[in-house]
């Protein structure tokens, strides 16, 4: 997913046109946070600050949930399996909570202690490979998000069982996507597009004082481009896709998004999910939990979820799109069907 720059054409244009004033121009910056490409594009006189914060903030919150930083809070509770709770800050147990809160409504497809499962497979660290059945089996016994401890008051998080761990690769971009919001609204920003590696966030309208315009990525082509598009003010935009990290061995695609029963990538048919909400975190959590619950299960759960919507694509390029959202999206690919 990506944003469409037809509008930025038309702002130079404007510019030059009715000379307008160099607050029409954004700031754009790009960092590498997260493990992906942030990028802030802000408008404004209060956009550097805005940024400048927002960065320090991002920073933050991956020194915090990171489990490639050995000092890192996720990694501090990982350590500490089977033989402490940890305590850590009020970033990293909102974020354990809101976890569990969609591992329970998705019936644990989406389960925050995926970690060993992905750790065998090798994502993220540049080995992926596929794993011997003994690996995924013994993995497989260790996702278990009932296994979680928490202490509210003492804001302390731990694991049951040695060698669990916990991964909130699939949240915390999300997380990170309302904290810049929020911090650029401090700041007096009316306009911008947070982009955190494809979790975008759309703060007010663009420089026409018109919605922007979201292009969502087609699955089975090459970045940047688009099957259809929506228009949001004020909304995220969140895909999961089996695109998005991924290895071939043998000439199979093995993807990043897993199966919490199977020990494999999440295989029902579905291709990407993209979830459409007010808070990037849900969206965040919502596209991971749809994509694993498959077509019919999904899309059930998030028609019954107010105020969020959903686009889902299947690899015979049928598009389902939930209420709310089906009069937005417009399609430009004529290959797909929407159903
Ligand atoms: P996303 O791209 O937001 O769908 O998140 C995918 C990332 O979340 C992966 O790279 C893993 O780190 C983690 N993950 C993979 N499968 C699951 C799952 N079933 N539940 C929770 N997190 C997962
Ligand atoms: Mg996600």
């Amino acid at each position: 997913m990506f944003i469409i720059y037809i509008d930025d054409r038309k702002e130079v244009l404007n510019l030059l046109w009715f000379k307008k004033s160099k607050d029409n121009f954004p700031i754009i910056k790009c960092s590498y946070m997260l493990g992906t490409i942030i990028n802030l594009k802000v408008y404004g006189e209060n956009a550097a600050k805005g940024i400048d914060k927002s960065l320090k903030r991002i920073q933050e919150i991956d020194d915090k949930m990171s489990v490639f930083k050995e000092d890192s809070e996720v990694s501090k509770i990982n350590k500490n399996a089977g033989v402490c709770l940890q305590r850590v800050s009020k970033d990293t147990y909102y974020v354990l909570e809101t976890s569990l809160k969609y591992s329970d409504m998705s019936k644990g497809a989406f389960d925050p202690t995926i970690r060993p499962l992905v750790d065998v497979w090798g994502f993220g660290r540049g080995v992926e490979r596929v794993p011997n059945k003994e690996k995924i089996e013994y993995a497989l016994k260790l996702v278990s998000y009932k296994e979680i401890s928490l202490n509210k008051d003492e804001k302390s998080i731990g694991l049951n069982n040695k060698d669990q761990s916990i991964d909130l690769g699939a949240v915390a971009k999300g997380f990170a996507a309302d904290e810049t919001r929020d911090i650029l609204l401090k700041n007096n920003v009316k306009s911008a597009v947070i982009d955190l590696g494809g979790n975008i966030f759309t703060l007010g309208s663009n420089l026409n004082g018109d919605p922007w315009r979201i292009g969502i990525q087609d699955p089975v082509k090459p970045t940047g481009t688009y099957m259809g598009i929506i228009s949001v003010r004020n909304k995220s935009i969140v895909t999961s896709g089996n695109y998005e990290r991924f290895f071939i061995s043998r000439g199979k695609r093995y993807h990043h998004i897993l199966d919490s029963k199977t020990g494999f990538p999440s295989e029902n048919g579905v291709i990407s999910v993209t979830i459409i909400s007010d808070n990037s975190i849900d969206g965040d959590a919502l596209s991971t939990c749809a994509y694993v619950m498959g077509l019919e299960n999904g899309y059930k759960l998030i028609q019954s979820i107010p105020n969020v919507d959903a686009i889902f694509i299947t690899g015979n390029k049928k598009i389902y799109i939930t209420d709310g959202i089906k009069n937005n999206f417009k399609l430009v690919n004529e290959e797909y069907i929407v159903a």
